[in-house]
């Protein structure tokens, strides 16, 4: 699929019709049915905008600064009058009432939305099998997963149906699809992007961001959707889009030591040592430093997201929010078989878990522990980044592994999130860049974090070492 900006002049020079564009995205939507990507598609109201577009075009009249592009939005997105569910059963058939500050700030720039993607329940998964509409499959190789929890959308880039689809990222549920799907995903810095109508898992490591075949279209949406302040959003942080300074000395710290067999497959390994001498081939100073907090970072991302996720999740009780149960005879049945019978095994374990770590007794030994590896991690980043301009790591240790069914074990998959729970931890931007393919001739990932609200820096340097 072209960028937005190449389809926008193909339109401007009469090649093309913006419904034709929608069109081609429709027949591609139901050309991947089978991977299960899409649990809602707006044709008609895609196809209505489109006109609409095509008028403003013949009439000469401008458009919003994203020219048209057609965008995917995660099911845990809101949008006014349309059902957003968070692939939850507890919240099957919710409408929401209001439009999400990101999706609005899209729509208000001549975005044409075109549907609503799988992910995993509450965003809590890495393989978009725990949801609630089943699994969605990875368009590139049916048998495997396409990542999580922002896999629908990964796919629906990664199958041509869209030029920019949006996701949320916690612990890494943008960049890992990326890298298992082959495109660009981008977790901007924490507080870019307003988290108002982000169905929350985890608020203070929450991140809306985009996927994209191409650079500029992340640019492009991530720069839209961080336009205007959001008084909606007391996190948000309203900051001009930083432009780089010329890509001459740029330095890069490598943690090449998580390329080993200790932590990543072979190929994993290979693509990225080679990708570093590739940055240094084209001019990058790189140097080697160590990340001795890792074997800490995912006790304290699993410890910090459950405690945030079991207090956030609290308001699906049947009576405020979500299903209630038809069973209960009394108030206290109405809470707890209203959560039993809507939430996800998944989704239950880590309210448990979430509980657990916040309960007097073990608040001490759990919850603020992992705040101080928090504070040190985040105080580690913020001094490399003082004489670096990005840090460099693996994505994901993998390729796409095997899909896994909704009663799978979510632990046996927490691992795998070691590389990109840390950008969460410390609310550093961090994008994901397609990395050549592995020995299974599946996409592996490269990760680059930078300096807060330098996201357009790692793009430049996305940008310059190209995919392998
Ligand atoms: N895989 C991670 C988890 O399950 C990441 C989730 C996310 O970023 N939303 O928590």
């Amino acid at each position: 699929m072209k960028s937005i900006e190449a389809t926008w002049q193909d339109v401007q020079q009469g090649l093309l019709t913006f419904t034709q564009v929608v069109n081609s995205c429709l027949t591609r939507i139901e050309e991947s049915e089978h991977c299960n990507i899409y649990i809602e598609v707006y044709r008609e109201e895609a196809l209505a905008k489109a006109k609409k577009l095509d008028e403003k075009v013949s009439n000469g009249e401008a458009l919003g600064s994203m020219l048209g592009g057609i965008v995917a939005l995660k099911d845990n997105l809101c949008y006014t009058s349309h059902t957003v569910t968070a692939a939850s059963a507890i919240l099957k058939d919710f409408v929401s009432p209001y439009t999400a500050t990101a999706v609005q700030h899209l729509l208000d720039e001549d975005a044409i939305i075109i549907g609503r993607v799988n992910c995993d329940e509450f965003a809590m998964g890495s393989a978009t099998g725990f949801s609630v509409y089943g699994a969605t499959l990875n368009p590139l190789d049916t048998s495997r997963a396409p990542g999580g929890s922002s896999g629908g959308s990964a796919a629906a880039v990664a199958a041509k149906t869209c030029h920019v689809a949006l996701g949320s990222d916690t612990g890494g549920s943008i960049r890992q699809p990326a890298s298992f799907c082959g495109t660009y995903g981008l977790k901007p810095t924490y507080g870019r992007i307003s988290r108002h109508g982000l169905i929350a898992f985890a608020s203070s490591f929450d991140q809306i961001g985009p996927f994209s075949h191409s650079i500029e279209d992340i640019s492009r949406a991530t720069q839209v959707m961080s336009s205007k302040p959001c008084a909606y959003d007391s996190t948000s942080i309203h900051r001009a889009w930083n432009t780089t300074k010329p890509n001459t000395n740029l330095r890069i710290a490598s943690f090449s030591h998580l390329a080993s067999a200790e932590y990543c497959n072979e190929d994993v390994q290979k693509n990225y040592h080679d990708t570093i001498e590739k940055m240094k081939a084209c001019g990058m100073t790189v140097e080697t430093k160590e990340f001795t907090l890792i074997d800490y970072m995912l006790s304290a991302y699993y410890i910090l997201t459950t405690a945030e996720a079991s207090s956030n999740l609290s308001r699906f009780d049947g009576m405020r929010y979500g299903h209630r149960s038809d069973k209960a005879e009394n108030l206290e049945e109405v809470y707890t078989l209203s959560r039993s019978e809507g939430f996800g095994k998944e989704v239950k374990n880590r309210i448990m878990l979430g509980t657990f770590v916040l309960s007097s007794g073990h608040y001490d030994a759990y919850y603020e522990k992992a705040m101080r590896a928090r504070h040190k991690v985040r105080s580690f980043f913020d001094a490399i980044l003082e004489d670096f301009d990005a840090i460099a790591l693996p994505t994901s240790p993998t390729t796409a592994f095997a899909q896994i069914t909704k009663d799978a074990d979510g632990v046996e998959q927490y691992n795998a999130d070691i590389f990109t729970v840390v950008a969460n931890l410390t609310g550093h931007p961090a994008l994901s860049i397609p990395n050549g393919p592995g020995n299974d001739n599946l996409p592996t990932g490269f990760q680059l974090v930078g300096r807060m609200f330098e996201e357009q820096q790692l793009l430049d340097i996305a940008k310059e070492i190209k995919p392998l």
